[in-house]
């Protein structure tokens, strides 16, 4: 692993060049032709085989070792956000309207660097390495679910991930067994009444009222009908229902997300959130329109190659603690990769500790310590070999 270590620091300036660079030139879900481009073009000319489009605008390269062995799969997303930049570094965004704010920059310059090491290390790999570089995480349906169906997975053994996190002191790896991501839906409700003149409301339903009454209402499916053990979230996060000063709504609508750990809490909450819908409306004699749209499965880490991968971070330069976190609310495609093979997905912190104020991905201000980089490319390069070793 020493060499492996060593080459990767020397090659530290290249891994944040290439971050800067992706993080400069953001492209959004769906669209990351340009990115895909640059990742293709970095693996031919590391002589690995490549498949581009895969499932989209995936692209896989496989690194053949020398000797046989088992696959492993490494993976990093890079698709980034609909979020306008605000911070002031000198790589900041050129796209207008689009930035890398969740970290995806720092997870393809991880990977990119680390093939370039692990490439120069052939002779010594025993099987195969699979870098399968994702498009489209921000966005249900995601890209893994293509890329899966689209053969990402074939002759995969085992797949390990990572993701920075900003709120994690750097040196710090995070790890959890199970479920470590939630289910995250998306529901879409309109509650059509009846408009009117704002002075006449006795010949209207006035759909804001309606609206405020099911927002309190909606409240009740967590606080009163989940077991407090589970953890689930119902948030109300757009309410629509533009009209001038003196008119009553004829319309609202509500829009929101539901996150669940458990399956049976998620089908209860999908029907739940109806029943309260329809008898609110009822009430106040409205009818109703609801959609409710699945997104990502509950990301559930498998045991052994969690407490694998654990167990080699510890070892690794530059990381300084490997604890056991909890479970966050946010969603990750990873999960659908869990459901095919064995593996783990862990966090690697990015919090440069002389930061005061750390602002939380996906905001406008989001930035990393790049130090992070190589520690994860780190991490994950000594879990491919080790597992590799181990045969
Ligand atoms: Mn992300």
């Amino acid at each position: 692993m020493e060499q492996l270590y060593s080459r990767l620091e020397t090659l530290q300036d290249e891994i944040v060049e290439i971050r800067r660079y992706l993080h400069q030139h953001p492209e959004l879900s769906f669209e990351e032709v340009k990115t895909a481009a640059y990742i293709a073009e970095y693996h031919a000319n590391l002589d690995h085989e490549v498949r581009t489009n895969v499932g989209g605008h995936g692209v896989l390269a496989y690194l053949r070792g020398d000797q046989p062995g088992p696959t492993v799969a490494l993976r990093a997303d890079f698709d980034a956000l609909p979020i306008q930049e605000q911070t002031e570094v000198s790589f900041k965004s050129v796209n207008d309207g689009v930035m890398h704010a969740c970290g995806h920059d720092g997870h393809t310059a991880t990977l990119l660097g680390l093939a370039k090491v692990l490439n120069s290390m052939k002779s010594e790999i025993k099987g195969t390495i699979v870098f399968l570089h994702q498009h489209a995480e921000e966005l249900p349906p995601g890209g893994a679910i293509s890329m899966i169906k689209d053969g990402c997975l074939d002759g995969v053994d085992v797949i390990f991930g990572t993701h920075l996190q900003a709120q994690m002191p750097l040196g710090e790896i995070g790890y959890r067994t199970g479920a470590l991501q939630a289910a995250p839906d998306r529901f879409d409700i309109t509650i059509q009444g009846e408009g009117g003149h704002g002075a006449a409301p006795h010949q209207t339903k006035d759909s804001i009222v309606i609206g405020g009454l099911l927002i309190n209402n909606l409240q009740q499916i967590v606080s009163r009908k989940i077991d407090p053990l589970d953890s689930v979230v119902v948030s109300v996060c757009n309410f629509e229902a533009k009209n001038p000063y003196n008119v009553i709504a004829d319309t609202a609508q509500l829009t929101g997300t539901v996150r669940t750990f458990k399956e049976e809490s998620r089908d209860f909450v999908e029907k739940e959130i109806e029943r309260v819908v329809s008898g609110t409306c009822q009430v106040s004699g409205a009818s109703y329109e609801y959609t409710y749209t699945r997104g990502y499965p509950t990301l559930v880490n498998h045991k052994e190659e969690t407490e694998f991968v654990a167990e080699v971070a510890k070892v690794v330069p530059g990381v300084e603690a490997v604890s056991e976190v909890p479970p966050i609310m946010g969603g990750e495609d990873f999960s659908y990769y869990l459901q095919h093979v064995k593996g783990t997905f862990f966090f690697t912190g990015a919090r440069n500790p002389e930061w005061d104020k750390v602002y939380p991905h996906h905001h406008p201000k989001f930035d990393i310590d790049e130090r992070a980089l190589v520690i994860a490319a780190k991490v994950l390069g000594t879990a491919a070999l080790q597992y590799m070793n181990e045969g």
